[in-house]
């Protein structure tokens, strides 16, 4: 029986609600005025259900989808303004004793050279991605509890913050481990971690339980409840996903805003963030033996559906995406993007030798940040390494009580001009350096309350003479 308030997993995904709703959304698809009253609730902006949103993902009507895409752009303009958040992920270790069939790191697969960074290591790592101007990471590892016990997860957040290398330092780091107990996700709350993100891979049961045949990940109730068990531990910020390409989109699609509706309906607050990875190339896996691949032009609907659906939860797109689509999707919603990642263990601090290929997927934006920046720039876009909300201990509920109060144009608006003054004083080439000054300077006129305007002005100023780390 559906029921979004259930902690069992198959009772707040449930399958037959699922197929119900597709059911439903392809009966409304063609029904043009109740296609156009949902579009009208949505420009309430106070989201949509997950049987809504799925109407809006199957309606094919050209007119009826381009304004679900001009939609989606007004909503993240007055809720993200025109800022991208940059991080990059760290991938501490590759060890893994799950049989997921998608990912090179599957325990059968004997020649991805297996790799776990030591601590002097992650030094080396983390003093090249403080060089590069990142200050947000996320920290990626196989599931392996001989090889990366908890114990050797909070070591490395700890190692991570402490190091501290000319102006750089990395403010916030964002963890994706497998599922675990409440116990450990209350210790990586007390090591301080920014969101907690586990992809959900695929909401469908059956093919959950065939895509992972073998090791702890095998489990779809534990993995799929593994968010009520991080809020239980304390994590009050939780980033939701699934792996595009496994499963039937439009499944995928449905079961992750009713994930979100069980959060808020539980806890009261939703995701913070959602990722929308696609299956990639890499070691031992072709991504064309999985049936369910979507296009590029279907890939940004779901984006522009999963604006208009959660409108308060931000976006996150990686690496796996190429610069077009990156172009194309930002647009429409998304408010995070990776740059310059390397998606395998160590490789930031000195290229990988070819022999020892560790990466987890082959990369489609090869840029690097600087190029990022500068290209986000070109687009009228403020690049933004702004870590202040989670300092402040605006997280969870308090976050989204910033974002609907409106006052984020007087708070995440100066945070992103102070930080990228920082980047552009501290990291970036003439060039990028140049066009950022402008557009600092146009967006401080941008910040509508006076004080505020005053205040970020000053702070750049200081920034000009040897200050660092600001925050509103
Ligand atoms: N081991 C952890 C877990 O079980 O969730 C961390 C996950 S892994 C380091 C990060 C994510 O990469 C996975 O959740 C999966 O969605 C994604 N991934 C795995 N193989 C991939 C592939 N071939 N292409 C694109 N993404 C992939």
């Amino acid at each position: 029986m559906y029921n979004p308030k259930s902690l069992k997993a198959e009772e707040f995904i449930s399958h037959d609600e699922i197929m119900d709703t597709l059911s439903f959304a392809d009966e409304k698809k063609d029904d043009l005025d109740f296609v156009d009253s949902i579009i009208a609730k949505a420009r309430l902006r106070k989201g949509l259900t997950h049987r809504e949103a799925s109407v809006l993902l199957a309606c094919e009507d050209e007119s009826r989808i381009n304004e679900i895409y001009k939609l989606a752009e007004q909503i993240k303009k007055d809720f993200y303004g025109n800022r991208i958040v940059m991080f990059a992920p760290l991938y501490l270790s590759n060890y893994c004793v799950n049989g997921c069939l998608y990912c090179p790191y599957h325990l059968k697969n004997k020649h991805i050279a297996r790799k776990k960074l030591t601590q002097e290591e992650i030094v080396k790592e983390v003093t090249a991605l403080q060089d590069m101007g990142h200050k947000r990471l996320a920290i990626e590892a196989g599931e392996d509890p001989i090889n990366n016990p908890i114990e050797y997860i909070l070591e490395c957040i700890n190692t991570i913050y402490s190091i501290k290398h000319k102006n750089g330092a990395i403010r916030r780091v964002n963890v994706n481990i497998a599922a675990t107990t409440v116990e450990n996700y209350r210790k990586l709350k007390d090591a301080g971690i920014g969101t907690y993100i586990l992809f959900q891979e695929t909401y469908h049961k059956q093919s959950y339980e065939r895509l992972h045949p073998t090791g702890p990940k095998h489990n779809y109730a534990y993995h799929t409840e593994a968010m009520d068990r991080a809020m239980e531990g304390g994590i009050d910020d939780v980033g939701l996903g699934v792996l595009f390409g496994l499963e039937l989109y439009r499944y995928e699609f449905a079961g992750l805003l009713m994930h979100a509706e069980h959060l808020e309906a539980v806890h009261g607050v939703g995701p913070h963030t959602i990722s929308v990875p696609r299956v990639k190339r890499a070691d031992d896996i072709d991504p064309d033996e999985f049936d369910n691949g979507i296009s590029d032009d279907i890939f940004a609907k779901i984006c522009a559906c999963i604006r208009v659906a959660v409108p308060y939860t931000g976006m996150i797109i990686s690496t796996r995406e190429s610069k077009a689509v990156r172009e194309k999707v930002i647009r429409l919603g998304v408010s995070q993007i990776s740059g310059a990642s390397k998606t395998s263990v160590g490789g930031y601090c000195e290229p990988e030798p070819e022999e020892e290929n560790s990466a987890q997927f082959d990369v489609s934006d090869n840029r690097t940040l600087d190029e990022v920046v500068r290209w986000l720039m070109e687009m009228g876009y403020i690049p933004s390494f702004c870590t202040a909300c989670y300092r402040e201990g605006r997280t969870g509920d308090r976050f989204m009580s910033l974002c609907k109060s409106g006052q984020i144009q007087n708070c995440c608006h100066p945070n992103a001009l102070i930080t990228l003054k920082e980047y552009l004083t501290d990291y970036a080439s003439d060039k990028t350096r140049e066009i950022g000054e402008r557009l600092i300077s146009d967006e401080l006129q941008n910040i509508p309350n006076e004080k505020a305007r005053m205040v970020c002005s000053d702070y750049i100023e200081k920034i000009e003479h040897g200050a660092r780390d600001f925050r509103f």
